[in-house]
């Protein structure tokens, strides 16, 4: 038995990070870089992901206070507040903390035109809508509002011209072709390197190459944003491992239920693993049966109902592994592509779900 069982925790490995981010320098080639460090960096723990991508051009966040965070860790390069979400109260303090606020709509725009006795001017990004339909201002409306944003004395350089594409992780769809025959058209005056449209997906598979700043989010910590692939196919490395002890292995006689709601019971004599994860530390409540777990070289289903602090594994009839082995919920042995495919979501949620008590090591 291990010295140490310890419940769930995650090593965060900062090699594979470092790797990943001159995998992402090659793809994007002379293109700069705004790595998105949302939601606690995708789980990863903001801080040490920023101090790690300090060397780069700029990192994204979607909110003010996820900047601020970054600023009193002394990071003291560009950030994009990404979804533009501030209040005008907020303005004077994106200014004196150099955060560049994304403006996505024309009454964003009136309230950067009233904000007074700013500090420091803003360098600022203007959000197109160039067909998903969510934040943007309208493709007739980009003229009138960048002349709106040079024109106020408040606001240094030039706005960069941005928009998001809904369906870069299928790159044939043709709402891609849409949306780039839009943005084409509205960036025709501008200079190229005041332009940003790929994510991770469209960067993986050079849709949009034309634009400068891309603005990897999954893959820096990675994950494979197309379905059916995994960070390997990119040749990038996971950078997560998210692992807890066997805490306890059973031998449970066929047809003995085993957990919530008595739902699950073997058809022959079995032995359980019982793994110290559950949905309180953000593993997915709705995991199905047959979720794969990795112990000591093999994986194993889950079985029966994930509970708060504890999952189930079925080890079989030749018991394999050892009580106080470490089991991995997805990392490098398990791939949480793999995992997210099985459980019915995407990467992103399980990576950005990992419970604040579930401790970070850093490697
Ligand atoms: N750009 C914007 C505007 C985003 O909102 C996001 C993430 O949600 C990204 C880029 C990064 O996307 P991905 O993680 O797929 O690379």
């Amino acid at each position: 038995m291990a010295d140490t069982m310890r419940p769930a925790w995650a090593t965060i490995n900062l090699q594979a990070l470092r790797h990943n981010i001159s995998v992402i320098r090659e793809r994007a080639g002379g293109r700069r870089i705004l790595g998105i460090l949302k939601a606690n960096a995708y789980g990863h723990g903001l801080i040490r992901i920023a101090q790690v991508l300090a060397g780069i051009d700029a990192i994204g966040v979607a909110r003010v206070d996820e900047a601020l965070q970054l600023r009193n860790a002394g990071i003291s390069g560009p950030i994009v507040l990404l979804e533009g979400f501030f209040s005008p109260e907020q303005i004077p303090v994106l200014a004196a903390s150099g955060i560049q606020p994304v403006i996505h709509n024309v009454h964003q725009l009136t309230q950067l035109e009233q904000a007074k006795n700013l500090s420091d001017p803003l360098q600022v990004w203007l959000k197109i809508d160039t067909g998903m339909h969510r934040l943007g201002v309208e493709p007739e409306e980009v003229e009138s509002c960048y002349k709106r944003l040079v024109a106020m004395p408040h606001v240094t350089g030039l706005p960069i011209l941005m928009s998001h594409l809904a369906c870069a992780d299928e790159p044939k769809h043709e709402q891609n072709r849409k949306q780039l025959a839009t943005f084409a058209e509205v960036t025709a005056e501008h200079p190229k390197e005041n332009t940003s449209i790929a994510n991770s997906a469209a960067l993986l598979a050079a849709v949009g190459p034309e634009y400068d700043w891309v603005r990897p989010g999954l893959s820096l910590y990675g994950v494979s944003p197309f379905s059916g692939k995994t960070g390997r196919d990119h040749h990038l490395q996971a950078v997560m491992n998210l692992q807890a002890s066997v805490i306890s292995i059973r031998r449970i006689k066929a047809g003995e239920p085993v957990g919530y709601g008595a739902s699950w019971a073997p058809g022959k004599d079995t032995y359980i693993g019982i793994v110290a994860i559950g949905y309180g530390d953000g593993y997915p409540r709705h995991a199905p049966e047959g979720t794969p777990v990795w112990v000591r070289g093999k994986c194993y289903p889950m079985v029966g109902r994930v509970a708060m602090d504890m999952i189930t594994i079925d080890l079989g009839a030749e018991l394999t592994i050892n009580l106080g082995d470490t089991a991995q919920l997805w990392g490098t042995e398990l791939p949480v592509e793999e995992v997210a495919a099985a459980v019915g979501t995407i990467p992103y949620e399980l990576l950005c779900n990992v419970a604040r008590r579930v401790q970070l090591d850093y490697l």
